[in-house]
C-alpha cells in the first residue's frame, strides 16, 4: 500500500500515519516527494483496506501497490537510484560506469598490474574475486582474506574502489570490512539468508541474476535486501541458461528495459560472464551501453592463458583499451559521460 500525504499536510498527521502502519505491525518507509510525500508500507502478507488510513486527517489517498517488490519497484520510488561509492561516478548517475579486473584475485603482483591496466584505460572500479563459487569443488577455490588484502592493496596503489563476491555469513563479514560494494552472485541470488545479512549492511550490493532467475524473481531477490533497511542495491543481468549452446550463457539484454521500467534500481551488465567467450565480450559490451544500462562489468586478464579462473573469457589489456573508446563513443550518444 502507498500512502499519498496531502501536499499541505502538516508534521503531526505524517506522524500519525506513521503510528498507524507501525501498530499494525507493519514497517513504514516515509518517501519526501518533490510534489507530494507519500508513506510506503511493507510487511503485510495480506492486502489491506485503503479505508484504514483514507480516514486518517492529512491523507489524500491510500493506493493498493499490486508489485511484490514494494522497494525495488517504481511505484514507491521518487526517481532513479544513484549509488554513490567514494570518489567513483555515482552508480545510476550521468556516467556509464565500467567495473574491470581479473575474474580472480590470484597474487598481489597480478591484481594490481591488472589494476594498474584497467586503471590506465579508464575503469572506475576494479573487480576480482577472493572468495570464488565453483563448479567443481576441485577448481581454484580463491585466496579468501588473503585475496580482501590484496584487492585492499589494489585500491591504495590506483584509487579504485573494489567490488567483490560474498559467499555466506564469513565471507560477508570479511567483504564488508574490505571491499566498498558487496557482489552477491547468480548461485547465491535466492539465498535469502545471505540477502538478509547484506541488507543490514551500509555498503551498496550487487545482486547478480541467478542462472535460470526470472525477472520478477530478481527483483524479489533485491527485496529482500532492500527490506532489511540496504537500499543501495544494484542489479546486473550476467546471461541465463537457454538452449542455445554456442555461448557460455545467454545475455539477455531485453532484461535492461524490462528492469529499468519495473525499477528504479541501476542495471550493470556482465557480458563477460554473459558469453563465456572472449571475442564476443566486446560486442555485448557496446550492445549493453546501446541499450542503456548504466555500466558494464568486464573480466580482463593480460595472461589468461595463466588465469586461475575464465581465462577463456579474459579480454587483454589492448581489446579493453579499444572496447573503451567505441564505450565513449555510445554513452556520448545517450548523453552519459565516460
Ligand atoms: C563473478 O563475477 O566472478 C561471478 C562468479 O559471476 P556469476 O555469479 O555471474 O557467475
Ligand atoms: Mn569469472
Amino acid at each position: 500500500m502507498l500512502i499519498l500525504m496531502d501536499a499541505d499536510h502538516k508534521k503531526e498527521q505524517l506522524d500519525r500515519v506513521v503510528a498507524k502502519i507501525e501498530e499494525l505491525g507493519f514497517k513504514p518507509h516515509v518517501l519526501p516527494g518533490a510534489q507530494s510525500t507519500a508513506v510506503g508500507i511493507t510487511g503485510n502478507s495480506r492486502p489491506l483496506d485503503p479505508r484504514i488510513f483514507e480516514q486518517l486527517e492529512g491523507v489524500k489517498q491510500a493506493i493498493p501497490v499490486t508489485k511484490p517488490y514494494k522497494l525495488a519497484g517504481r511505484d514507491f520510488a521518487g526517481g532513479d537510484t544513484r549509488i554513490p561509492v567514494g570518489a567513483a561516478p555515482a552508480i545510476g548517475g550521468e556516467t556509464f560506469v565500467v567495473m574491470a579486473g581479473p575474474c580472480a584475485v590470484e597474487s598481489e603482483e597480478q591484481t594490481v598490474r591488472i589494476a594498474k591496466l584497467v586503471k590506465a584505460r579508464g575503469a572506475h572500479f576494479l573487480r576480482g574475486g577472493a572468495f570464488k563459487p565453483r563448479t567443481s569443488p576441485y577448481a581454484f577455490q580463491g585466496l579468501g582474506e588473503d585475496g580482501l588484502k590484496i584487492l585492499k592493496t589494489a585500491r591504495e596503489e590506483t584509487g579504485l574502489p573494489v567490488i567483490t563476491e560474498a559467499l555466506d555469513q564469513p565471507s560477508l563479514t570479511l567483504v564488508y570490512k574490505y571491499a566498498d560494494i558487496i557482489q552477491i552472485g547468480a548461485r547465491n541470488m535466492q539465498n535469502f539468508a545471505l540477502l538478509k545479512e547484506a541488507g543490514k549492511l551500509d555498503k551498496p550490493v550487487m545482486l547478480k541474476r541467478g542462472l535460470s532467475a526470472t525477472i520478477d524473481e530478481w527483483l524479489m531477490s533485491a527485496e529482500y535486501i532492500m527490506s532489511e533497511g540496504n537500499k543501495a542495491v544494484m542489479l546486473c543481468e550476467r546471461g541465463i541458461r537457454t538452449f542455445s549452446s554456442h555461448t557460455r550463457n545467454t545475455l539477455d539484454l531485453n532484461a535492461v528495459p524490462v528492469v529499468q521500467k519495473l525499477s528504479h534500481l541501476p542495471v550493470i551488465v556482465d557480458p563477460s560472464h554473459g558469453t563465456g567467450l572472449r571475442d564476443k565480450v566486446a560486442p555485448l559490451a557496446r550492445a549493453s551501453a546501446a541499450v542503456g544500462a548504466h555500466g558494464v562489468m568486464i573480466e580482463v586478464h593480460d595472461r589468461p592463458h595463466e588465469a586461475l579462473c575464465d581465462g577463456p573469457q579474459a579480454m587483454s589489456p589492448d581489446a579493453f583499451e579499444s572496447l573503451m573508446g567505441q564505450l565513449r563513443r555510445i554513452a556520448a550518444a545517450l548523453d552519459f559521460k565516460l
